[in-house]
Formats: structure tokens, C-alpha cells, sequence
């Protein structure tokens, strides 16, 4: 309570000796008080104000504390000298000088402070205009470390702008801007006024150093009234307490008294005690200048003085003290410390066992001024408190009580109050009992009255501070009624004058000349630390005065400090139109001082803040309303105000009913992160809920919790929620923290027509169901919330809802990201979706939203999941690197997936099974584990113009009875097959680009079927297409070409018909058919390979009529059987085969066929060419200018391999050499047999396909006619089977 008693001394002190002549009769705007309005209210010098202000923590503690007077601990070491009108601000990061004891021999230098930079500034100016925290301790322990925090010194915004250097006109000596002129003025012109103003904002331990300075401020610093103020701010108490000797405390009238400062006296000799002050605990060690401890419980402090205090005494404040374990064991001193009748203020209180006691021990124990009352609750329960007293003085003990009131209620024989029993039990009364209280339990109190309402005029400089009452607030209900300020002391004696030794210019006692010194010579940071003692509303009067007042009075970091000081905010926050309120950075602003536009904006609201309701009234110079809770708030905004506003300050508000039904706005108000400070909670119903009449409500900044006690209760919470929007109403919330515990519904629910919410930037998470639930053909918009780690979805919509939301983040709960389902609907856009357990976005049951570039990634399933008839259009989204496959389509859904970047999956891109369908179009699909898109069981999506490359795995996987019209992709750079189709499945593939594959371009297995037509296929490392084991495709109008093995590949039983395709300039057979396969290939034109046109080899039939085969490297068509146990047999009608660089047929290894009407010309070893006993059945061919290139070699008598080298095996007869041991295995041709093998023992084995081991240079024997070969000899062509795709691994 020690800022009203300084108001009360600066105000004494305006009163008397500068105000009334001038500037009153001067008709000053600014002097417009009345005393009442002094009284109480501000509260602003507060010392440990700041406590309010998140100031608590160590940052705090550093930066000094509190506003003036914490300020500057001052670097001491490092300024040694220091313009003495600096008033005690100091820059925070400057390092406190330890404290020292009272009294001590501190260095002058360490009393004053760095000059005032902005920061200081800031923190001390912040707590200008606060109440004192003494009486309110609004703060939760966790608010306050929050926003120790967040709020530290160094943190607070410096000043952006250069000090204004404000015009001097008014200045009759030009010094009001000088500031190298104002050591001067402090030391030697200041008036002694301003310099006890200065001095009443420093402690006692400061106040002691001051006096060290010089002459003129030891008289100053020793002043009664300061000491008066400081002694009433400590202990509390009217008059001087005096502790002469052991177990004696007595007030005594200043007046009566021996010392010079009978103030500073009293001070000292109670200074070793400790204090029990409910709520100061925390505060104690943080105060700059005092070195005082307190406690919350007299038993704590009792424990503590006795371990710690040579002569413990325990002061114990204003309060009631209920339950306390009170037993008194040795020599210390309790006494009552409160202002008015002392010990009706100070109550001791216990409803069993005795208030207290003294035991052995307590032979010179103290207790005085205080209330002992013996409250058992019941008085029919009597065998309880049989031994129980208010005061119980047992043996061998001899304690002194004094001024006590005594109270019990007990019906109990013994207990009527105190007992005293046993041997030795020595007690010492005062005043005990009924005649105790009516003689004097008042003692100070009843002092003489003073003489406080005789002053109508009061001077525009009289700073804040009210006159006399100090209301306490811990308990209210206790309080006195008996405290009046008429009740006080008044002053006594006249006021010194003071020595003006070290006055150059003889003014400091001259008190007519300060109003000189205010109004024109008073350096602007001397006025400026003046005007930052007053209200708004004075300010603004002041601000009438003249131009310089003006200017100062609309001085930013004022403002910014009663900005702060009102609403906590650490920027200006600015309600540009209805349902809007946001932070602006000070300098990002057009006004010229947003602190105070921010201001006005504002002030129309009325507060919620715990502890100030009863103080809002006596506030001069504001019109705040404060309340105690929200509810009452709200009814008095909605039955008052224009534009309800509702300021909720730091708390938690339990248990409120929050219905909101009409337009008003509600907005939190602290420190640093506003909405973690402002805590709305509730156990049952819904937190808050907004209803019919609620179109432009507004709710922001705020923690809104629902906290049903017992989840296993599950059928009470089920329609409750945090915050809960019904039926036509469209409030605003935003920048709010939701959280629910309740394991049914939702955080948020939205619901019914015409519910239809903003709410934005808030952060829904870690929620026990699901964050947020739009239902009911609500709709509503939803832009930049965070939800995460709910238990549930994040998100569900259904029946109808249609809300739009934008640019949320969703992400990490442990069930789907989005759930849209029964209906839903919506449009999402630009969310982020991310990390869930299960799919990012699950689309269910009719339901059919539109999500537009939204990112859906790393869920720990799928990306989007649509399915049961689900609908949607997903549109230029990216989905990536999800678990499962990026968009799973089933069940009879149909969504459009267009767009889409899908890539980086776990699994594959597009999964579509189930009966799904869809249409995916345009999208970008690559980089996934799996199948860029698979179609399974039954499925019939229509796939168009994506491109889906670069998988680990195959492009489009069509299994299982898959369908689909897979038309105009560009499918390329996969791992495995370009397009897999296999088990009964039947795809169209029309107008592809499939090519750049690492394995197939497209491959038919296992009953693989469908059409492939109008497609690109090429430059894959294996074949373009192959068909397999059953399956039948049709295969038309394809391009096939640049393949690094063959054209088409049938084998294992493939079928199939191929019908004009283009089939060239692949590495291999523009065709192969193996293995027992039987396709039909008609009109497709075959040529420009590098190898043969069709090989039909082991076992392989086929019909092949009316192909175009021409221009290949190698035969036409060979047709061989070698070891495999079915004879191939094509059927070969009416093909052209021609222009070959080899033969045009070749028939070998006992296959055989039939040609019939085929025309075979200008091939160039000839046009059909049969090895030994092949007999294919031939009807209507026409063979006709075929070359014989390697007949007419061989007639020049040349070795055949001189034409042939290895790649090539052009039809002659070959034999073996029994002398040179030639197996089967090798061939010679019939020239070297001649010469080479002349006169050796040879054989003619038959007519067939080899070339020459003897030119070949193979056997043992030199070849005479050996020469280079023509072509290159690195492949073997029979050895160069073409690469069989293996069924790989299925997925999924
Ligand atoms: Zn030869
Ligand atoms: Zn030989
Ligand atoms: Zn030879």
C-alpha cells in the first residue's frame, strides 16, 4: 500500500506550498480535482505495480522493479557523475548494483541513474497508471511466467524515433531543451518541491544513499513526509510504532515523540521483521531499495524468523488467517500491521483445535494487535473442541498479548476465550475482550481525524496521488468500515524550511517561483515524468494548456505507457471496422501516435479483470468500467453500449455461462501472448456458444477450454463443446487457443442453417475428440486456424455443411487430416495437411467437396481417400510422400482429381479399386514407390493427359479385372512397365506417350486384356510391348519404336491381335512370338529394324497376314523351333516381305508354316531360304528379285563368313571335318572345306542358317581365306534372346 500514501505526500505536498496561489487562480484547465477523486485510484507510482504488467520475473527484477522508482539501480561503476533530474529510469540491460543494508555507506554515485533511454522508459512508465498489486494479484501463476517471459526488459520495442527537441517559446531562459543544463537545475535550482517528488518514488536503502550526496539532499532525503510515506507503505500503520524494549509496542504521536523523524525511527526498529502479506511472496525479493521478506502463512514466517532473526517479530497484515497451526514455542514477536484499528484487521481464525497457543519456550513471546477468534463450525459437536481456546497459554510459559480482540464462539464450558492454565503459565494481557475492543482495540486509529476535505483548489501539477485511504483487498468481507481518512492523522507540525546552502541561485526555497519552473523552465523529461503521472483524460486537458504542453502531452511513449498500462497489449491493437482487431507494429502505422489511437479505439470497452471492479470508480481522470466476471460483463455492454466491447484481462474464468446472442465483442487483454493469458474454462455445457442474434459478435484472442471432469461420462458432454456456433448467427472468432478434453464431439462445433462463422487464426489442438465440426448445412469461412494433435479428425464435415476454408494447417492427428462425409461439402483451399494417422483428406458417403491447392503430405496412410459414393474435385494439389498411395478412389466414387502434383509416395500415386471410378486428368504424377496409377478389382476411372514418370515401380497398373480409358498420358522414365495390365483386366489406352521406360512400355500377363490404340511407344530397355501367358489384347495403330530389344514381344501363350501398327527401328525383332504363343498381326508394317522383321521361334504360331515387312536388318520373318518340343507354326498369307539387308523367310531347326500368297522380292540373300528337311506348305507365293548375294560369294570362291561375320547366319550347306575333330556345333562353309580343309576326312551335314568357325578363325587349323569380317562381332544373334519381363512384385 505504498503508492496511495505517496499520492497522498505529493499531493500534501502541492497543496501547501505551490498550487493554491497560481495556478488556480490561473483558472488552469488541469485543476479540476476534487479530493475524492484523489483518493485510492491511481495507484500509479507503484513500486511493484509492474507486478501486473508481467514485470515479475528475474528480467523484470533487473530492470528495477517498478515503475519511477524501481528504475535505475543505476550503473553505478560506470557514470559516476549523473544529471540529477534523470529520474530514477534506468536502461534494463544495465546491471543492478547489489543492495546494500539500510543505511550503508553506498557511493553517491550509485543513487542515480543513466540517463533515460526509450526502453527504460518503457518499462517504467508501463506501470505508470496501474493499480497497485498489493491489492490485485490477478495474475495465475502461469500467466505470470508467461509473461516474465515474454515480456522481459529487453524484449520491450525501443524507441524508433529521435526525442522530439520541443520548442522553447514559453521559456523564459532558454533551458527547457537543454539537456546538458540539467545537472544543474537538479542540483542547484530545482525546487525543493520536485526534488521530494523525485525522492518519493525511491526506497528507504536509496533514499539512505541520497542523503550522502550532499547537504542540501541529506535534509531533503530525511524528510518527515517521505519517511512517513515509506513507513505507512511498509507496515501500514497510522502512527509510529516503537519497539523500546522486549515485548513493548507502542504507538506514539509524531508530535510526542524525541526524534527528529519520529517516521524514520519506527522504521528502523521494526525494519528486522518479517511480513505475512497474503499475495506478496513473489513480489518481495524483486523491489529494488528494500530488503524486506514476506510470507503467505504466519507459520512459514514463524519457522523462518525463528531460524533466521536474532529478535524475530512477525508482522502480519490486513487478512484472514483461517486454519493456521499457531503454536508458540519461543521468543518471538507477532504483531497485527494494518492502517486504522490494527487489530480488527488482522484476524486469526481456526474452527478446531485452539487459534493459538503458547507452550514452554515462549517465556518472552509477543503477540499484540490482532484479532484471535475460535470458530468451530458446529457447536453441537462439543466433545471436539473440549481443550480447544482461542488463546491457550499452557505451562511454563510467559508470553505478553496485548491489544488483541478475542473472540469464540465455542459453546463448550472451557472455551470461553482464553485460557490460561497450568504452573508457571505467566500471561501478560493488554487489552483482552469486549472492553479490550470498545477501549482501544483501535489504539492508532483513533487518532485525531484529519483535516483532508478543506481543499477545493487544487493545482494542475499536484501529480496523482490520493489522499489517506488505503483500501485493502485480500477480504473484503473482513474489511473495516471503520477506515476512514477523516480517521487519520493529520500533519502537525508546519513544514521545515529548508536549507538552501547549495543553491547558487537561492530559489530552492522560493515557492513562488515552481510555477515559473513548470510552465518554462522544467526541462521536458522532468514534465514528461510529471504528465506520466497523469490519466488519459487529464492528459488530454493538459494537452489544452499551451503548445509545448501540447506536444508533450501527445507524446508517444506516454501514451504507449497508459496504453500498456490499461490494456496490457504490447502493441497497438486497432478495431478498423467491426470484427476486426489487429496488432499493428508502431511503426508500420500512418498515425502519428498509434499508442493513443489505439487508445480511443478501445476505450469504449468495459474490462473484465479480476480484483479491479472496486476500484474502477475512484479512478480520476479514466472512465474504465471493470467487472469481476464475463457474464456480468456482457449484460451491462449489451445494456449500455453502442458497440459492446469486453476487455477480459489475464485469468482463468471458470465456469462462466458464455451465450452469446447478440453483437458484441470480446476480446482478450494482457501481456505478451494475449490469448494464452486469458483462460475461459468450463466443466459441463459448452464454453462459449454463440446463437440466433449473434451476426456480428466478435471473440478473439482468448483460450477457449472445455474440461468436462470424468471422461468415462460420456453421455453428459455429448452435445458440448469449447466453443459451440448454432443455427443464423455469424460471430468472429479468431487468434484464439482451443482446447477440449471431452473424448465426444468436437472442440468446435459449428452447426445448423444459417450458422456461419469466421473464425480464423486460431489454434485448435490437442483436442481428445475431433477439433472442429461442421454439420447440419452450416457454413461458415475457416482461414489460417492451426489444428494438430487431436485425437480425432481434424476437421469433419457433413450433412451439408458447406463451409470455405482457407489456408489452415492440419497436421498431426492421430485420425484423418479432413473428413468429409453424409453429404459434406465445402471448398478448401491452400491448406496444408500434413502428418496425420490416417488419410490427410477422406471423402465418404455422397459427400462432395472441392480442395484447390492444398498440400497434403507425410500422412502415416493416404494422401485423399474418397470412397462410398464419395464425390470431390481435387484441383492443383500437391500430394506427396504419404505412407500409402497418394488418392485412393473405391466404392462407387467418382472425384475429379485434376492437377494434382502427386509424387514422392510411400506406396503409389493414384490407387483407384473397389468398383472406383473418377476422372484424373492432368495431373503430375512421379517419383512415387508404386505404380503411379493403379486400377484394380473392377474399377473404370477415366485417366487422361498426366504425366506419371520417373516411379520406382511401374506407370499405370491395371490388375484384377481393372478397366479404365487411359487416353493422352505421357507416361515415361519408370522403373518398371510403362503400363502393366494383367489378371482379366481390360483397359483402353488410346493417344499415349509411353516411352524412356527401364523396363516394358506396355505389358499384357496373366489374362491381361484391353485395347492399346492410336499409342507411342518407345525407347524402352526392354520391349515396346509384350504379351503373356493368355492374355488377348487388341493392339492397334501403335507406333512402336526405338526400343533397346524388340518391337513386340508374345510369349507363353500370349495372344492377341496387332493391327496396323508401326513397328521399327527397335534393337531387336520388330516382333517376336515364342513359347506356345498364337497372336494375329495384320497390316502392320515392320521395317527398319535392326535385326529381323518377326521371329517365330519355339513353338510359336500366329497368323500374319497383309504385314508390310521391309527394310529390316536381318530376315523378314525367321521362323526356327530349336529344342522346344512344339513345332512353330505360323500361318503366313499374303505379307509383303522386302528390301530385307538378309533373307526374306527363313525356315529352320524343323519348324515349319504356311505361306501362302505372300510376296517376297529384293531381299538380299535371297527370298525364302529353307534349312535341310523343312517342308513348309506353300501356296501362291510370289518370290522374285531376291539378290543371292551369299550363293554368288560362295561361287567366287570366298569363305562364307566374310560376308556373314557373326551377326549374321545367311542359308548354305555346312559341313564338319573329322580330321580337324569339328563337332556339330560348328560349321564350315563348302570354300573352306575345299581349301582349308583340303585332303582332310569331311562331311556335308545340311543346308542351314551359320557362318563360317573356319573363317570365324575357331578351330585349331588357319583359315586360308580368312578376312576381315564386314560387320562388327559383338552380338550373337541367336544368343541375344530377347528380355522377358518377369511378373514382378504386385502392389498393394
Ligand atoms: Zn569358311
Ligand atoms: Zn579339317
Ligand atoms: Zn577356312
Amino acid at each position: 500500500m505504498s503508492n496511495p500514501t505517496f499520492r497522498t505526500r505529493i499531493s500534501q505536498l502541492r497543496k501547501k506550498k505551490i498550487t493554491k496561489k497560481k495556478i488556480v487562480r490561473r483558472g488552469n484547465p488541469l485543476n479540476r480535482r476534487n479530493n475524492d477523486d484523489d483518493c485510492e485510484a491511481p495507484l500509479v507510482a507503484g513500486r511493484s505495480a509492474l507486478a501486473l504488467f508481467g514485470l515479475v520475473g528475474e528480467g523484470a527484477a533487473a530492470a528495477g522493479g517498478a515503475g519511477p522508482s524501481s528504475a535505475p539501480a543505476a550503473s553505478s561503476s560506470t557514470h559516476p557523475h549523473h544529471p540529477p533530474y534523470h529520474l530514477r529510469r534506468k536502461s534494463p540491460t544495465h546491471p543492478v548494483s547489489p543492495p546494500t543494508s539500510l543505511g550503508a555507506g553506498a557511493a553517491a554515485a550509485s543513487v542515480v541513474a543513466t540517463p533515460p533511454t526509450a526502453a527504460s522508459a518503457g518499462v517504467s512508465a508501463a506501470t505508470a497508471g496501474l493499480p497497485s498489486p498489493a491489492t490485485t494479484p490477478v495474475l495465475s501463476p502461469t500467466a505470470a511466467i508467461t509473461a516474465a517471459t515474454t515480456y522481459s526488459p529487453s524484449m520491450l520495442p525501443a524507441r524508433k524515433r529521435p526525442r522530439r527537441t520541443y520548442s522553447t517559446g514559453d521559456s523564459s531562459t532558454g533551458l527547457g531543451c537543454n539537456t546538458s543544463a540539467a545537472p544543474h537545475y537538479l542540483l542547484h535550482e530545482l525546487p525543493d518541491e520536485v526534488l521530494i517528488t523525485i525522492l518519493s518514488y525511491l526506497y528507504e536503502r536509496d533514499l539512505c544513499r541520497v542523503a550522502q550526496v550532499c547537504k542540501r539532499f541529506y535534509t531533503l532525503a530525511n524528510d518527515n513526509e517521505l519517511w512517513k510515506n515509506l513507513y505507512q507503505g511498509l507496515y501500514e500503520y497510522d502512527l509510529p510504532l516503537f519497539n523500546s524494549s522486549p515485548c513493548k509496542f507502542d504507538f506514539v504521536q509524531p508530535e510526542d515523540c524525541d526524534y527528529d523523524n519520529p517516521w524514520k525511527e519506527s522504521f528502523k526498529q521494526l525494519y528486522h521483521g518479517v511480513h505475512v502479506r497474503q499475495g506478496y511472496q513473489k513480489h518481495a525479493s524483486k523491489i529494488t531499495g528494500r530488503s524486506v521478506t514476506y510470507f503467505e502463512t504466519i507459520q512459514v514466517a514463524y519457522d523462518y524468523a525463528c531460524d533466521y532473526a536474532e529478535c524475530p517479530l512477525v508482522l502480519i497484515h490486513s487478512g484472514v488467517y483461517c486454519g493456521e497451526v499457531i503454536v508458540i514455542e519461543t521468543n518471538i514477536a507477532f504483531i497485527g500491521a494494518a492502517p486504522g484499528n490494527v487489530a480488527e484487521n488482522v484476524i486469526l481464525d481456526r474452527e478446531s483445535e485452539s487459534t493459538v497457543m503458547f507452550m514452554e519456550g515462549a517465556q518472552r513471546a509477543y503477540l499484540g494487535y490482532v484479532t484471535i477468534k475460535f470458530s468451530p463450525p458446529s457447536c453441537t459437536d462439543t466433545m471436539q473442541h473440549h481443550k480447544s481456546y482461542a488463546l491457550d497459554i499452557q505451562e511454563n510459559c510467559s508470553p505478553t498479548i496485548e491489544h488483541c480482540i478475542i473472540r469464540s464462539c465455542s459453546h463448550y464450558d472451557d472455551c470461553e476465550a482464553p485460557l490460561v492454565a497450568g504452573r508457571s503459565a505467566l500471561a501478560l494481557f493488554g487489552l483482552v475482550g469486549e472492553g479490550a475492543a470498545a477501549a482501544g482495540g483501535a489504539g492508532p486509529s483513533s487518532a485525531p481525524a484529519a483535516s483532508s476535505s478543506t481543499h477545493p483548489h487544487h493545482p494542475p501539477y499536484h501529480l496523482r496521488r490520493n489522499n489517506h485511504t488505503r483500501s485493502i483487498t485480500y477480504c473484503c468481507h473482513h474489511r473495516c468500515t471503520h477506515i476512514q481518512p477523516s480517521m487519520l492523522p493529520a500533519r502537525k507540525r508546519p513544514r521545515r524550511t529548508y536549507s538552501t546552502g547549495d543553491s547558487s541561485t537561492g530559489l530552492g526555497c522560493n515557492t513562488s517561483a515552481a510555477p515559473h519552473y513548470l510552465l518554462h523552465e522544467l526541462p521536458d523529461e522532468v514534465l514528461i515524468t510529471i504528465l506520466s503521472y497523469l490519466y488519459e483524460r487529464d492528459l488530454c486537458r493538459v494537452a489544452q494548456v499551451c503548445k509545448r504542453f501540447y506536444t508533450l502531452a501527445n507524446d508517444n511513449e506516454l501514451w504507449k505507457n497508459l496504453y500498456q498500462g490499461l490494456y496490457e497489449y504490447d502493441l497497438p491493437l486497432f478495431n478498423s471496422s467491426p470484427c476486426k482487431f489487429d496488432f499493428v507494429q508502431p511503426e508500420d502505422c500512418d498515425y502519428d501516435n498509434p499508442w493513443k489511437e489505439s487508445f480511443k479505439q478501445l476505450y469504449h470497452g468495459v474490462h473484465v479483470r479480476q480484483g479491479y471492479q472496486k476500484h474502477a470508480s475512484k479512478i480520476t481522470g479514466r472512465s474504465v468500467t471493470y467487472f469481476e466476471t464475463i457474464q456480468v460483463a456482457y449484460d451491462y455492454a449489451c445494456d449500455y453500449a453502442e458497440c459492446p466491447l469486453v476487455l477480459i484481462h489475464s485469468g482463468v474464468y471458470c465456469g462462466e455461462v458464455i451465450v452469446i446472442e447478440t453483437n458484441i465483442a470480446f476480446i482478450g487483454a494482457a501481456p505478451g501472448n494475449v490469448a494464452e493469458n486469458v483462460i475461459l474454462d468450463r466443466e459441463s455445457e459448452s464454453t462459449v456458444m454463440f446463437m440466433e442474434g449473434a451476426q456480428r459478435a466478435y471473440l478473439g484472442y482468448v483460450t477457449i477450454k472445455f474440461s468436462p471432469p470424468s471422461c468415462t461420462d460420456t453421455m453428459q458432454h455429448h452435445k458440448s463443446y469449447a466453443l459451440d456456433i448454432q443455427e443464423n448467427c455469424s460471430p468472429t472468432i479468431e487468434h484464439c487457443i482451443i482446447r477440449s478434453c471431452s473424448h465426444l464431439g468436437a472442440a468446435v462445433s459449428v452447426s445448423g442453417p444459417g450458422a456461419e462463422p469466421v473464425i480464423r487464426h486460431c489454434e485448435i489442438s490437442d483436442c481428445e475428440n475431433v477439433g472442429l465440426i461442421v454439420t447440419d448445412r452450416a457454413q461458415g469461412h475457416y482461414e489460417d486456424n492451426e489444428i494438430s494433435r487431436n485425437a480425432l479428425a481434424g476437421i469433419w464435415v457433413k450433412n451439408f455443411a458447406n463451409p470455405i476454408m482457407r489456408r489452415n494447417h492440419i497436421h498431426h492427428g492421430k485420425d484423418v487430416g479432413i473428413f468429409c462425409f453424409d453429404g459434406g461439402l465445402g471448398y478448401f483451399e491452400a491448406n496444408d495437411i500434413h502428418n496425420n494417422r490416417i488419410a490427410g483428406f477422406e471423402v465418404k458417403a455422397q459427400a462432395n467437396p472441392t480442395v484447390v491447392r492444398c498440400e497434403i503430405h507425410h500422412g502415416q496412410t493416404g494422401g485423399i481417400y474418397v470412397h462410398e459414393q464419395g464425390m470431390g474435385q481435387f484441383i492443383e494439389n500437391k500430394i506427396h510422400s504419404n505412407k500409402y498411395a497418394g488418392v485412393w478412389i473405391t466404392s462407387n466414387s467418382n472425384p475429379t482429381i485434376r492437377k494434382n502434383e502427386i509424387y514422392n509416395g510411400l506406396q503409389g500415386g493414384v490407387y483407384i479399386f473397389g468398383d472406383g471410378r473418377g476422372l484424373i486428368e492432368h495431373n503430375n504424377i512421379y517419383g512415387n514407390a508404386l505404380a503411379g496409377i493403379q486400377i484394380r478389382t473392377n474399377s473404370d476411372p477415366i485417366v487422361r493427359h498426366n504425366k506419371i514418370h520417373d516411379g520406382q515401380h511401374g506407370g499405370i497398373y491395371v490388375h484384377e479385372k481393372g478397366q479404365g480409358l487411359i487416353e493422352c498420358n505421357e507416361v515415361y522414365a519408370n522403373t518398371l512397365a510403362g503400363v502393366w495390365i494383367t489378371t482379366g483386366s481390360s483397359p483402353t489406352l488410346r493417344r499415349n506417350q509411353i516411352h524412356s521406360g527401364k523396363q516394358v512400355g506396355v505389358y499384357f500377363y496373366d489374362n491381361g486384356h484391353g485395347l492399346l490404340e492410336d499409342n507411342n511407344i518407345f525407347s524402352h530397355l526392354y520391349s515396346g510391348v509384350q504379351i503373356r501367358t493368355g492374355s488377348n489384347p487388341i493392339i492397334r495403330r501403335n507406333k512402336i519404336w526405338g526400343g533397346q530389344n524388340g518391337g513386340v514381344l508374345v510369349y507363353n501363350g500370349g495372344l492377341g491381335v496387332l493391327e496396323q501398327n508401326e513397328i521399327f527401328d527397335n534393337a531387336m525383332a520388330g516382333v517376336w512370338i515364342k513359347t506356345d504363343s498364337n497372336p494375329i498381326l495384320r497390316r502392320n508394317k515392320i521395317f527398319d529394324g535392326r535385326e529381323a522383321g518377326i521371329c517365330i521361334f519355339n513353338g510359336g504360331r500366329g497368323v500374319l497376314e497383309e504385314n508390310e515387312i521391309f527394310r529390316n536388318a536381318q530376315a523378314g520373318v525367321l521362323i526356327s523351333t530349336q529344342s522346344h518340343p512344339t513345332q512353330s507354326h505360323p500361318s503366313l498369307r499374303r505379307n509383303r516381305i522386302y528390301d530385307g539387308l538378309a533373307a526374306g523367310i527363313e525356315i529352320t531347326n524343323n519348324a515349319t508354316g504356311t505361306l501362302e500368297y505372300n510376296q517376297i522380292f529384293n531381299n538380299r540373300f535371297g527370298g525364302l531360304c529353307l534349312a535341310s528337311g523343312v517342308n513348309p506348305i506353300q501356296r501362291g507365293n510370289k518370290i522374285f528379285d531376291n539378290h543371292d548375294a551369299v550363293e554368288k560369294a560362295v561361287s567366287s570362291g570366298q569363305c562364307l563368313y566374310k560376308i556373314s561375320s557373326y551377326t549374321s547366319f545367311p542359308m548354305h550347306d555346312f559341313y564338319r571335318c573329322r580330321t580337324c575333330n569339328t563337332t556339330e556345333r560348328n560349321a564350315i562353309c563348302v570354300n573352306c572345306i575345299k581349301t582349308c580343309h583340303n585332303g582332310h576326312v569331311v562331311e556335308f551335314i545340311r543346308h542351314d542358317r551359320f557362318f563360317c568357325d573356319c573363317g570365324a578363325g575357331t578351330l585349331n587349323n588357319q583359315c586360308q581365306l580368312q578376312g576381315e569380317p564386314t560387320q562388327d562381332t559383338d552380338t550373337l544373334y541367336d544368343s541375344a534372346a530377347p528380355i522377358e519381363s518377369q511378373s514382378l512384385m504386385a502392389e498393394v
